[in-house]
């Protein structure tokens, strides 16, 4: 990706840089822990800064030494490593933090995009913090906020709400949680799950309501697809590559143009769905995709075939 050779070590890294603020500590001056974004799936997008503070720190804290030892490497750097996953349990992160207050720098990196965003980091950025150690932030890639960038649903306010719960009756019930959220809606979804999971949200939140599902962003399958839930739904259903990768998918959040239009897009839903299907089994698929009542619809539908 031409990122050039190996780092020179540049005294910056051993303190914070670009003017970041620095706690005073009581004891002699601590390192200081930096939160490194890196890339999402384009190498291209690691910041020089990032590479500069990569190959200057004592050790890098990673979700996945093996994955980062190839970063850095593509980058000519060979900084130590050691791992920081979920699972890494108190011991180890005190010992990093000793090794902080002990005046040793470190990054803090997970396997793509930026730590602590559904990713591990956490623990050892609280512990750093509560320690009084400096805690810098080396921003970059994340695909919650790129896909929020291309979605073109409002961002003056949006909510990030991670990955929803695996079993279908718990993703059910947050979403109920979610339906009259006002801001725009940001998720991220494993590709099997992701037909499933539209289908849940346009049962939850109407299936007029506006959304965008991008897949595989920075990266050469990279497509964003726009539409209504109920649309962007039968879509996945049927075509296969919508489901290929990473994905994160944004909602817009309720509003009194979202809940007017439900109605609408119910009823054009069941005319649809009746031209293949009898009264009951189009109105059960309608309450589903749109969150109407299926009492009611079965008994537009039938009052439709009688006329
Ligand atoms: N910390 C990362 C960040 O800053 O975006 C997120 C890590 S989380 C474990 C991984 C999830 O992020 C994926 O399942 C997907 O939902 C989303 N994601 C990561 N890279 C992506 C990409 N290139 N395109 C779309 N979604 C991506």
């Amino acid at each position: 990706m031409g990122l050039g050779g190996p780092a020179r070590v540049p005294d910056t890294a051993r303190r914070p840089l670009a003017d970041a603020p620095v706690s005073s500590s009581p004891q002699s001056s601590p390192g200081v822990l930096y939160v490194v974004a890196t890339p999402i799936g384009n190498l291209g997008d690691l910041s020089p800064r990032a590479r500069e503070v990569l190959g200057a720190v004592d050790l890098i804290a990673a979700e996945d030494t093996r994955h980062t030892r190839q970063l850095l490497q593509h980058c000519g750097l060979n900084t130590a490593l050691t791992s920081m996953h979920e699972h890494t349990d108190a011991r180890k992160v005190g010992e990093l933090v000793e090794r902080l207050a002990g005046g040793e720098s470190l990054a803090l990196v997970s396997d793509a995009g930026t730590p602590l965003i559904s990713d591990p980091g956490f623990a050892l950025v609280a512990a750093a913090r509560a320690a009084g150690i400096p805690v810098v932030a080396v921003p970059g890639p994340c695909a919650a906020v790129a896909a929020v960038s291309v979605a073109g649903l409002p961002t003056d306010r949006f909510a990030f709400e991670g990955f929803l719960p695996a079993k279908a009756a718990a993703r059910r019930a947050r979403l109920q949680e979610l339906k009259a959220e006002p801001r725009t809606l940001v998720f991220y979804e494993a590709p099997h799950r992701l037909a499933e999971a539209l289908v849940d949200m346009a049962a939850a939140f109407g299936a007029a309501r506006r959304a965008s599902v991008s897949r595989e962003l920075t990266k050469r399958f990279e497509t964003t697809y726009t539409d209504t839930l109920g649309a962007l739904a039968e879509r996945a259903g049927q075509d296969s590559d919508m489901s290929r990768g990473e994905i994160v998918v944004v909602v817009e959040g309720e509003s009194p143009e979202t809940q007017r239009t439900v109605g609408g897009d119910a009823e054009r839903m069941l005319r649809i769905l009746l031209e293949e299907l009898p009264p009951a089994q189009a109105a059960k698929l309608t309450a589903r995709l749109t969150g109407a009542r299926r009492g009611e619809l079965y008994e537009r539908a039938v009052e439709w075939a009688r006329k």
